[in-house]
């Protein structure tokens, strides 16, 4: 009985990152003294920035200056800069000719800038696997909430219903879950909505980083992601979509550069995108994120799904071989996924796990209900879950140390 336990080898995954990112040489303190090499185990929440993107800033900070109003040297090279990122978006998620791309703060800013623009008293439909971001906006005005189904297949034939019940403007979805990982199918999603006469929005903050996407070829209506989980800074990201909404809508944030013409009678309002860019806007973010969408472009089709795929089979492989973890999916029929997994531990409340990686080895992971309560109540996580998610900088030897680690904490307690 004392003999080491003899497992067979875990799946094969990447011992180099796909791509160099900041901070991946960062050490964090231990409790008892000494240090760790981090181990970066929360893309999910925000990706360490590229390297490349990293660089681009640092080249472009001495000629940033605002942009559109200004006739000197610095102001139009950030204009041009600015411009030419808000083409690189578009061609990131593969928009249409006359679609349009709004610079946002993030996705929470681009779903809530989306729900002004619905047309008045369109209803929205939405599951209740979403983020808080993908569901508050929402609850603003008429909505209605499909509840998942316990299979994939059921969940879909729900929506049919939902949507062929009474008309909706709006089918709004996440590409995938931030708790699971798992990916919806959206070109099914785009058809079910567009043969009910909605539209469909997709929450991509997960999976722009993860998969390619494409407006055009699935059929999409409206995009939203984040440059903070795409390897850039903060403070930046995209609502991508049609532009009739866009433009009939009151402007998202009144002011300087989202006018034509300004009287103290009245105001001639610009049409979209500069309607919802009021105020100067994040050049050095929307520049950033344009630049982390090109090096992400640049990468070899599928490459990334290889790569994180393979972390993720042996990160869900090490699990089920400790008895205590218990992982969380939603259905038993879902195919593809992104490089997140949630898990519980028996016996462990999720901030004490995550304290212990943190305090012990040197692991960041994230705990709680990952701003989607509905969804933890659902997986029967109410009291809250860990979430380990990795992307481009990370390697097999991440998915190793949280192994280990939580290997020790079951055998040995914190
Ligand atoms: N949607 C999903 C699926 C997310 O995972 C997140 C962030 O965790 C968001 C929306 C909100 O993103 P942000 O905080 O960048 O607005």
């Amino acid at each position: 009985t004392d003999l080491p336990r003899v497992h067979t080898p875990l799946p094969a995954a990447p011992t180099q990152p796909l791509l160099p990112v900041v901070g991946a040489d960062l050490e964090a303190p231990l409790a008892g003294g000494g240090v760790a090499r981090y181990v970066n185990l929360d893309y999910a929440a925000s990706a360490p920035a590229l390297r490349a993107v990293a660089d681009h800033v640092a080249e472009i900070l001495p000629t940033y200056a605002s942009v559109h109003r200004g006739a000197g040297y610095a102001s139009q090279l950030s204009t041009q800069r600015y411009e030419d990122a808000r083409a690189t978006v578009a061609g990131f998620v593969g928009a249409r000719p006359d679609d349009v791309v709004v610079f946002t703060r993030n996705t929470t800013d681009a779903l809530n800038l989306l729900a002004s623009c619905v047309p008045d008293g369109g209803e929205v439909v939405v599951l209740d696997l979403e983020h808080h971001a993908n569901l508050l906006p929402w609850q603003r005005g008429p909505h209605r909430v499909v509840e998942v189904g316990p299979t994939l297949a059921q969940t879909l034939s729900r929506l049919q219903v939902e949507l062929s019940r009474r008309p909706a403007a709006l089918l709004a979805v996440t590409g995938a879950s931030n708790v699971t990982g798992e990916q919806l199918p959206l070109g099914a999603l785009a058809g079910l909505a567009h043969r009910n006469g909605a539209r469909i929005a997709v929450d991509a903050a997960q999976l722009a980083p993860h998969r390619r996407i494409d407006i055009v070829a699935g059929e999409l209506d409206y995009v939203a992601f984040s440059g903070h989980k795409l390897y850039a800074p903060f403070g930046a990201g995209a609502l991508v979509g049609r532009r009739d909404w866009l433009d009939a809508a009151p402007p998202y944030l009144a002011g300087g550069g989202a006018v034509r013409e300004v009287t103290t009678a009245a105001t001639d309002w610009a049409p979209a995108p500069a309607r919802h860019e009021g105020g100067s806007p994040n050049v050095i973010g929307a520049v950033a994120l344009a630049r982390a969408c090109e090096v992400v472009a640049a990468l070899p089709e599928g490459c990334v799904e290889v790569h994180e795929s393979a972390l993720r089979r042996r990160l869900l492989a090490g699990l089920e071989r400790i008895d205590a973890v218990r992982t969380l999916r939603l259905w038993p029929d879902s195919g593809a996924a992104i490089g997140v997994v949630a898990f519980t531990v028996d016996g462990f409340a999720a901030r004490q796990v995550s304290e212990y990686l943190a305090a012990e080895h040197g692991i960041g992971v994230r705990d709680g209900r990952f701003c989607a309560h509905p969804l933890l109540a659902r997986l029967g996580a109410d009291e809250g879950a860990l979430r380990a998610s990795f992307g481009l900088g990370s390697t097999a030897a991440d998915v190793d140390r949280l192994l280990a680690a939580l290997d020790r904490l079951v055998t040995e307690g914190t």
